[in-house]
């Protein structure tokens, strides 16, 4: 479903991705780690053509990315993505945050939107929050309601950005379950994570970057029990 060919990304003169070649099928899940600064948030950032690149292809359902033609909202509402600030509008429900993109981008029926809407916020489980404001929720239900407002543009594929990194242990724990659900169900992700215990669980492959580049690649359980580089032991070492 997505295809990274040598892929190639320059700010100026400081190259942040050298060479970045993998593919992530559809229903698979990708698991992105690796240390501050090794370019992880701008991978994300190019896949849905947030972040130009200099070199290299990106393929999302046969689309490619780079082509100077691409039609980026057709790109984006196959591409959902969450960061970790959620940005819900702060004056709208629940319901209306979540309703909003494929009513106003999309330009789709209000009663289709809502029945789907409605579905989503019961599977992230926010059932009875619907007429809620974003202020009036914790972290970990606000991020649940970015992750159901993403969906309901019923995207093919979702990258997640550190989503639970600014929330406290127990809300966390609410969101990761919401994201292992979604991939239990089948969704295609790309998910840049810290939470390693997570990663071993829900990965079907997991990715250890650095300096802009994958260092070492294969099943959580190979990276995280039996890694081969060094620099994936020691950075496996310094965060587990
Ligand atoms: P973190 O774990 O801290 O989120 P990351 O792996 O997501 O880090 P990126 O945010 O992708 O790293 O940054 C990779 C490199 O690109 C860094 O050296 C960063 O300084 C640089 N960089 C990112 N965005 C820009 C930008 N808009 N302009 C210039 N340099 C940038
Ligand atoms: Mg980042």
């Amino acid at each position: 479903l997505v295809s990274i060919r040598h892929l190639e990304k320059r700010y100026g003169a400081l190259t942040v991705l050298h060479d970045i070649s993998f593919d992530v099928r559809r229903g698979e899940v990708a698991c992105i780690i690796g240390p501050s600064g090794s370019g992880k948030s701008t991978l994300l950032r190019c896949i849905n053509a947030l972040a130009p690149f200099q070199a290299g292809s990106i393929k999302v359902a046969g689309i490619e990315v780079r082509d100077p033609a691409l039609d980026k909202r057709g790109l984006r509402r196959r591409v959902g993505m969450v960061f970790q600030q959620y940005n819900l509008f702060p004056h709208k429900t629940v319901l209306q945050n979540v309703m909003m993109a494929p009513i106003h981008v999309l330009g789709q029926n209000r009663h289709d939107v809502e029945e789907r809407a409605r579905r989503l916020i019961a599977k992230v489980r926010l059932q009875g929050k619907e007429d809620t404001f974003p202020g009036e929720l914790s972290g970990g239900q606000q991020q649940r309601v970015a992750i159901a407002r993403s969906l309901c543009m019923a995207p093919e594929v979702m990258l997640f950005d550190e989503v639970t990194a600014a929330l406290d242990p127990e809300t966390k724990k609410e969101v990761l379950v919401t994201i292992r659900e979604l991939a239990e169900d089948g969704m295609t992700c790309i998910l840049v994570t810290h939470e390693m215990g997570f990663a071993r669980e829900v990965a079907n492959q997991v990715y250890f970057t650095d300096k802009g580049v994958i260092v070492e690649h294969g099943p959580p359980k190979e990276i995280f029990n039996n890694p081969q580089q060094s620099r994936t032991r020691e950075f496996l070492d310094q965060v587990l």
